[in-house]
C-alpha cells in the first residue's frame, strides 16, 4: 500500500504538469474559447483515483506522461515499482513503451533493456530475457548485471555448458565461489552422463571439475561412484580417503558404499583401520555405528554397546542413544523390557522430524542433500547437520 501511495505522489504532479503543458498547447492553436489549462486526460485520472479505481487510475496517468530525457528516469522509476510490487505485465509495458521511443538516447535505452529483461525475468519469460542479457553482456557498462542474469537463467534451464562459459566470463581471475559454483556445474553434467552410463564422459566432466577446484567434495563423491560401479574398488576407496582429508562432514553420504568396496574386497580390517581413522579425524556418529556394527558381528552386542557407550562421552547424539536402546532391548529383562521399547519409540519419534541436512548460508533445513540449496541458491552450503541431533 505504502508503494502505491509513493506511486501516485510520484504520477499526479508530473501527470498535472504535462496535463497542464499539453492543455496550453491545444490551447495556443485556438483563436477563442476559455483558457482550461489542465488535460481532460488528467481530470479522468483524478476521478478514477477519487472513486478509488487505482489501476485505472495508473493506466491513466501513465498514459499523460511524455517521453523526453526529463521523463525517462521516472519511467524507469515506475516500472521498478510495478515489477517490485508483482505487476509485471505493466512494467513489460512501460519499459517496452520507452524503448519504442526513437528519440531515446542509446544510454537510456539500454537502461530501459536492462530493465525489460528484468521485467521478463520476474514473468518467467526467460528465452526473451536471454536475449536481451546476450545483447547487452557486450555492453561495457551493462555486461556484469547482464551475464550475472544469464547465469541465474542457464542454472534454471540447467544449460551447464552455457552457465559454466557464463560463470568463467562473470569473473577472471576466478573467485573461491566462482570456482565452487563451476565445479558443481561440471559435476551437474557429470551427473547426467552418470545416468546415461556414460561413465567415460562423467570421468572427464570429473577431471575438469577437479581442474577448477581441487577441493570440490561432490566431485570426489562421484568419482568414487564412477570407481564403484566399474568395479575398481581401491581407486573408490582412495576417493573417500581424500573425502576425509576435503571435508569429513560429508563422510555418511558414502559410509555404505565404502563399507561394501572393503566388503568386496574382503577387507575388514582395512575398514575398521578406515573408520578408527575417520573416527580420530572428527568422523561423527555414522562412523561410531559403522565401526560398532562390525564389532558386533566380530565381538558381539555387548562389545558394540560398550564401544557406542564410551563414544557417546564426547559425540552425545541421539542416533548413537537409539542404536544403545536396540542393543540392550534384546537383552532387558521383561521387567526393563517395556521402559526401553517406550524409550525406544519415542527417540525414533524425535529423529524422524528431524531435518539431516542444514545449509550453512541461509539457514534452510531438509532431509535431503541438495547440491544447490533451494531457498539461497549457493552451491555446496547444504550440509550435513552436526551435534546432539545429527552426526
Ligand atoms: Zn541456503
Amino acid at each position: 500500500m505504502n508503494e502505491l501511495i509513493f506511486i501516485f505522489i510520484l504520477l499526479l504532479p508530473i501527470a498535472w504538469y504535462f496535463g497542464f503543458r499539453n492543455g496550453k498547447k491545444r490551447e495556443v492553436g485556438k483563436s477563442s474559447g476559455r483558457q482550461h489549462g489542465l488535460s481532460k486526460t488528467y481530470f479522468t485520472g483524478l476521478n478514477y483515483l477519487l472513486n478509488e479505481e487505482s489501476d485505472k487510475a495508473i493506466d491513466t496517468f501513465v498514459s499523460m506522461l511524455e517521453v523526453d530525457s526529463e521523463t525517462v528516469e521516472t519511467h524507469l522509476a515506475l516500472g521498478n515499482l510495478f515489477r517490485k510490487r508483482g505487476e509485471v505485465n505493466r512494467a513489460i509495458r512501460i519499459h517496452q513503451n520507452l524503448i519504442a521511443r526513437p528519440s531515446l538516447t542509446s544510454e537510456d535505452r539500454k537502461l530501459a533493456l536492462l530493465e525489460l529483461g528484468y521485467d521478463y525475468m520476474g514473468a518467467g519469460l526467460l528465452d526473451r530475457a536471454e536475449n536481451i542479457f546476450k545483447e547487452l553482456s557486450g555492453d561495457f557498462i551493462h555486461k556484469n548485471a547482464s551475464l550475472s542474469q544469464l547465469l541465474v537463467i542457464y542454472q534454471q534451464t540447467k544449460d551447464w555448458e552455457k552457465a559454466i562459459a557464463t560463470a568463467a566470463k562473470l569473473q577472471y581471475p576466478m573467485s573461491e565461489n566462482t570456482q565452487n559454483e563451476i565445479s558443481h556445474f561440471y559435476c551437474e553434467l557429470a551427473e547426467e552422463a552418470l545416468q546415461k552410463q556414460s561413465y567415460r564422459d562423467a570421468s572427464g566432466y570429473m577431471k575438469k571439475a577437479f581442474q577448477v577446484d581441487p577441493q570440490c567434495v561432490r566431485a570426489t563423491l562421484i568419482s568414487a561412484e564412477v570407481h564403484y560401479s566399474k568395479g575398481r574398488y581401491k581407486q573408490a576407496l582412495k576417493c573417500y580417503k581424500d573425502l576425509t582429508k576435503q571435508d569429513i562432514a560429508f563422510l555418511p553420504e558414502a559410509m555404505d558404499t565404502l563399507t561394501n568396496c572393503y566388503i568386496q574386497l574382503n577387507d575388514k580390517k582395512g575398514l575398521l583401520n578406515f573408520l578408527s581413522e575417520a573416527l580420530s579425524n572428527g568422523g561423527g556418529i555414522s562412523t561410531i555405528l559403522a565401526y560398532a556394527e562390525i564389532l558386533q558381528s566380530q565381538q558381539g552386542d555387548k562389545a558394540a554397546g560398550t564401544f557406542i557407550a564410551s563414544q557417546m562421552n564426547q559425540h552425545p547424539s541421539l542416533k548413537g542413544l537409539l542404536r544403545l536402546i536396540e542393543l540392550h532391548i534384546e537383552h532387558a529383562s521383561e521387567h526393563a523390557k517395556p521402559s526401553l521399547e517406550m524409550l525406544h519409540d519415542i527417540v525414533s519419534k524425535l529423529l524422524k522430524n528431524k531435518p539431516i541436512y542444514h545449509c550453512e548460508h541461509c539457514g534452510f533445513d531438509s532431509k535431503t542433500l541438495f547440491w544447490q540449496c533451494p531457498s539461497c541458491k549457493c552451491w555446496g552450503g547444504v550440509k550435513p547437520i552436526q551435534g546432539i541431533e545429527g552426526e
